[in-house]
């Protein structure tokens, strides 16, 4: 079945993305948010993903999947938020992150995607505790 997703969700994400794209220091590229219908099909639980490694033109597409959508039904906005600054975080782990995967071997690709996404958790921790409380609810949309 074709998610649906709620203009709501999408103002939400546009403006989690814009609250934190400067402190991420990101302003010079530009970003998409495409919202995928079905669930990523390596992976029924995916939320989101982000493709950090051609961003040549500083651009760039977040992917966002159904599943990103029930969290915030059901109203988890901190995982939300977490979610999002992730995908951002990959801006940032993606430049070495991307120089890498071309010179390792195939059989320590595993590895080393598991040390990304430690490394790019690691980043969106200290990020997210950086930032102001309750920055990430729907209510601070109305403030500006
Ligand atoms: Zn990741």
């Amino acid at each position: 079945m074709n998610c649906k997703y709620s203009k709501k969700f999408k103002n939400y994400l546009e403006f989690l993305t814009n609250r934190l794209i400067p402190h991420m220091n990101h302003q010079e590229y530009t970003y998409t948010l495409q919202y995928e219908p079905t669930a990523d099909p390596e992976d029924d639980n995916t939320l989101a993903s982000c493709d950090p490694y051609d961003t040549k033109y500083f651009e760039y597409v977040i992917t966002i999947y159904p599943p990103l959508f029930e969290e915030y039904k059901k109203k988890r906005y901190d995982y939300v938020s977490n979610t999002m600054l992730h995908e951002l975080c990959h801006m940032v782990t993606g430049g070495i992150v991307g120089f890498a995967y071309k010179h390792i071997p195939n059989h320590l690709a595993d590895e080393f995607t598991k040390i990304e996404e430690q490394q790019t958790q690691r980043l969106t921790k200290i990020v997210f505790d950086l930032l102001p409380k309750d920055w990430y609810l729907p209510k601070e949309m109305e403030k500006k």
